[in-house]
């Protein structure tokens, strides 16, 4: 099938079968191949409702080391609904790996349960800007060993006033990670946070 020639692995195809998908979005298909073959920074001027969180989610299960419980990814997103659906999606793509687990950190919600999921491992963290920084303050997650960091709606973002939360949380990441942006627009503000974090970003456009 197509996602075969994206170059997804035999236990996200049938996660790909259950969800009933037939073929890749646009986005996935600029996407995947880019992100599975290189280890790249991204920026991806794209629509909610594109797919773009398999275009990220698909490659970024393929690429975590599910030996390893360090925490290895970070996704930033919006609000506390856009945390939660990440979340749901990457437990959906990644049902039929071993080892994966993702954890949602998210305000107005118990900061000492999310610490305790987080300790019981969390490859993948997803979190809104606020709530992952009182978590940092706290040493309640460790994020310094991580290989990905993904914004997602970064223009959203920062429309809700977090540049300095998402400055600050970046700095605590290691620099040789991969960053790939996702916005459906390309303000000012996105296009400072690209340019202080990231290293020459492949782009694309759908
Ligand atoms: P997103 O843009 O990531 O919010 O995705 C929008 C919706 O499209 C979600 O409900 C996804 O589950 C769904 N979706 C993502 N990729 C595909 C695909 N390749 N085929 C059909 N539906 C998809």
């Amino acid at each position: 099938n197509k996602f075969e020639q994206l170059g997804l692995s035999e236990s996200l195809q049938r996660a790909i079968i259950d969800l009933g998908f037939e073929n890749p979005t646009e986005v996935q298909e600029k996407a995947i191949p880019l992100l599975l073959e290189q280890e790249t920074d991204l920026v991806a001027l794209a629509q909610t409702g594109t797919g773009k969180t398999a275009a990220f989610g698909f490659p970024l299960i393929q690429k975590i080391d599910a030996n390893n419980r360090n925490t290895q990814a970070l996704i930033l997103s919006p609000t506390r609904e856009l945390c939660l659906q990440i979340t749901n999606e990457i437990k959906l793509y990644s049902k039929y790996e071993k080892g994966i687990n993702v954890v949602a950190v998210y305000g107005g919600a118990s900061i000492s349960e999310q610490a305790r999921e987080v300790k019981r491992g969390a490859q993948i963290i997803v979190a809104t800007p606020g709530r992952m920084q009182d978590m940092i303050n706290r040493g309640y997650v460790n994020i310094s060993e991580i290989n990905y960091c993904i914004l997602d709606e970064a223009d959203e973002m920062l429309n809700m006033g977090f540049y300095e939360d998402i400055v600050s949380i970046l700095s605590t990441t290691p620099d040789e990670k991969s960053t790939w942006l996702f916005s459906a627009t390309m303000p000012q503000e996105v296009a400072r946070i690209a340019k202080k974090f990231m290293h020459e970003p492949q782009e694309i456009t759908v």
